[in-house]
């Protein structure tokens, strides 16, 4: 990617848009379009010399407005949160698929010469992750598929259109599939957190008022892996400035309970608290991690960044927000 390339980013007004962003401006590209459906002052991160520009990309106008010129494209806009989101939003969660095929068929039609696609873990069969003793999951584990109801569905086909938007049409296809990212400038309350932010809020908010009990969803055993957005954004990276076509993980392989993760910011914050186990609430699978064979191989990169490292800068960056507040 040249310095002078128009580079459209959609969904730049979150999570890891926001930070793909700065890091582009780090690499010194002049010239980016940051695009999100929230108004700009509600963004996480934006900054005065991006284009930054507000449009529903589920419009095709839209998504027209928004390719036109740009020679590469990085798509994050999608309608999606935490577990607490995914699995009460199912339909609004599939709705994404609007933004994906106006998204595609535009970049075809303005000539992007390469587009990335933020796909999930969220499309591997369900069957592959009901124990807490994880195999970690290979790319191949998608298919026969049987992915995450509504969510991880929209993502499994979107990845497919990319595949056949490249052998059909020509528009080179880069897709992640991104395991549990977090870190600062994400959601951490108001029902789109992940379990990272949302026991970091769970433990300040607790210290702050101090009570000596949070709650936990689930039983705390369910095992995952944590991927830290610096990785997420280097992986995204590698993987947009490659010549790999097939969907790569992007994801931690550090395994970690969800109770050893309350463990992690417990040591942070300095405090013990009681868990309240909530049987009821949203968890998920039962176990996941991420086998980085592929992506070590294809790219001579995974991901690096220990657990507690970036839970302590989320754990600050989160205490800092609500204490502004
Ligand atoms: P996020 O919710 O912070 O960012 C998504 C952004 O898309 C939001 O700012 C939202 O306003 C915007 N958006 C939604 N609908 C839109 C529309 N119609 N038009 C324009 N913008 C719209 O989420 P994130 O964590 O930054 O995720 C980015 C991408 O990565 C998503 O596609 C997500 O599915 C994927 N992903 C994220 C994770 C993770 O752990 N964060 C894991 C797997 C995949």
């Amino acid at each position: 990617m040249d310095r002078d390339d128009l580079i459209l980013v959609t969904g730049g007004g979150g999570f890891i848009g926001g930070h793909l962003v700065a890091d582009l401006r780090r690499r010194g590209h002049r010239r980016i379009r940051s695009v999100d459906v929230k108004p700009v002052g509600d963004w996480y991160q934006a900054f005065p010399e991006v284009d930054n520009v507000q449009l529903d990309l589920r419009e095709k106008d839209a998504c027209r407005r928004a390719a036109d010129g740009a020679r590469f494209v990085f798509s994050f806009a999608a309608d999606m949160g935490g577990m607490g989101f995914i699995e009460t939003h199912k339909a609004d969660c599939m709705l994404s698929v609007l933004i994906d095929t106006h998204l595609l068929l535009a970049a075809r039609d303005c000539g992007v010469e390469r587009f990335f696609y933020a796909s999930s873990a969220c499309v591997y069969a369900a069957d592959k992750q009901d124990t807490t003793d994880v195999r970690p999951l290979r790319e191949s584990d998608a298919y026969p598929a049987m992915p995450e109801d509504g969510y991880g569905w929209q993502k499994l086909f979107s990845e497919r259109m990319c595949r056949h938007f490249a052998e059909d049409f020509g528009l080179a296809t880069r897709v992640a599939r991104y395991h549990n990212v977090y870190g600062p400038h994400g959601a951490f309350d108001g029902g789109r957190e992940k379990a990272p932010a949302a026991i970091c809020r769970k433990v300040i908010v607790a210290r702050m008022r101090g009570e000596h009990e949070i709650e936990i969803w689930g039983d705390g055993a369910q095992t995952r892996t944590f991927t830290y957005v610096d990785d997420c954004v280097a992986g995204t990276q590698a993987l947009m400035a490659s010549d790999v076509a097939e969907p790569l993980n992007v994801g931690s392989d550090e395994v970690v309970t969800i109770d050893g993760l309350v463990d992690v910011v417990e040591e942070i914050a300095g405090v013990r608290l009681r868990r309240r186990y909530r049987a009821d609430a949203p968890t998920g699978v039962r176990g996941r991690s991420s086998d980085n064979t592929l992506v070590r191989q294809k790219l001579g990169w995974a991901p690096s960044i220990p657990l507690a490292r970036g839970m302590e800068a989320t754990y600050r960056w989160i205490d800092d927000q609500i204490r502004k507040r």
